[in-house]
């Protein structure tokens, strides 16, 4: 009896100690299994251990994808619970402030869909300025568009509340040009003065000492009198008068390249002569004309008076046909608010023949094309 009661206890503790085991056996192993699961998903080591400190594992196995992203939250601490969504979102990209900007954006009230737009969008560095300014309600229609500069952003929403009519695209390129600033009244330093896609205007100024490389003189043919254009300039301008020439159209130099001192002089004149509100219509201050580039050209017709160039068949010649030379009328009609200057029928400036086609093809001006598609981003 006593043995029989002894052997039964015994049998008693072995059972439990054999419970006790499974129980604990079976946790280890669930444990290790989420281990095993993260680990097969590509975790590394530091991001299971952040991931189960933040109780994730369900949340993560369940979704049975890496996310380099998240993994990069993780290992980096700047994981944030709420934003885990995001984290699988966004493609991961090789640039420290990659998780920040995540974090910043939606702090700032950016939700998923425009988060994932701006990532799209912008670069790092642009998305980084973005996260010092306050949330913009409609921001994924201003990224979109190639030429959209964050810096410009405030200003873009100031100038769309005073033209609360004109499309985005012209808001953006306005103000990119410097139209939401009176003429003048904000200047660029122009740094690419030896290119032809030069754009010189009244917000962008070129230097004093500038004086254009290879200025070769026109032909006199062309011309009573001395006058420089750069090489590629003249060149193009000589090509295109000679084929006027062969369809009976006379053309004359009246100004080419001038240098910022004579340009100066030209422009006091006419203040003096007119009044700087009218004379800046027409003639632009010393470091502002297209003349110093050495890619402008003044013309008229042999018959013609000056201001009555656009009456002549010459004139109806150069229109549909000066840009497969590379030349554009620079300051169209109907674009004055654009360029700042009147209509000038006469000025022509060269841009190359593909930049000049694509100008005569879309109505635009240069200084449109130029912060659209030359400018950089920053
Ligand atoms: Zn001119």
């Amino acid at each position: 009896m006593k043995r029989k009661k002894l052997r039964l206890g015994r049998i008693i503790w072995v059972l439990i100690c054999i419970m006790v085991l499974i129980y604990l056996g079976n946790f280890i192993l669930a444990f290790n299994y989420d281990s095993f699961r993260l680990k097969q998903l590509n975790y590394s080591k530091i991001a299971i251990e952040e991931i189960k400190k933040n109780k994730l594992e369900d949340y993560i196995i369940a979704k049975k994808k890496y996310s380099k992203t998240l993994e990069k939250a993780l290992t980096t601490k700047q994981f944030i619970a709420k934003n885990i969504d995001l984290y699988y979102s966004l493609d991961y990209r090789d640039d420290d402030n990659f998780i920040t900007n995540i974090n910043s954006l939606a702090d700032i009230g950016y939700d998923k869909t425009k988060i994932i737009l701006i990532f799209k969008h912008l670069n790092s560095e642009e998305i980084e300025a973005l996260t010092k300014l306050p949330l913009t309600n409609n921001i994924e229609q201003y990224i979109v568009f190639d030429y959209f500069k964050v810096d410009n952003l405030e200003r873009y929403l100031n100038y769309r509340n005073k033209n609360k009519n004109m499309e985005l695209e012209k808001i953006i390129t306005h103000v990119n040009i410097g139209l939401d600033y009176p003429y003048y009244g904000k200047i660029t330093y122009v740094d690419d003065y030896d290119k032809i896609t030069v754009l010189t205007n009244k917000y962008r100024q070129l230097p004093e000492t500038f004086v254009p490389k290879n200025l070769v003189e026109i032909d006199k043919a062309y011309a009573p009198q001395t006058f420089q254009l750069t090489k590629i300039a003249g060149e193009a301008f000589e090509k295109m008068a000679n084929d006027m020439k062969k369809n009976d159209l006379h053309i004359q130099v009246v100004s080419a390249y001038r240098s910022f001192a004579y340009q100066a002089n030209l422009y006091n004149k006419y203040v003096a002569q007119d009044g700087k509100t009218k004379a800046e219509t027409y003639s632009a201050r010393p470091g502002h004309s297209e003349h110093q580039t050495g890619l402008a050209i003044d013309i008229s017709g042999n018959n013609y008076a000056f201001n009555d160039f656009d009456k002549s068949k010459e004139y109806q010649w150069i229109k549909d046909n000066a840009h497969l030379y590379g030349y554009i009328i620079r300051y169209p009609k109907g674009k004055e608010n654009i360029t700042g200057y009147q209509y000038e029928p006469w000025h022509l400036r060269y841009v190359g023949v593909d930049i000049a086609t694509y100008i005569y093809n879309h109505k635009i001006t240069f200084d449109e094309y130029y912060v659209k598609f030359l400018e950089q981003k920053k």
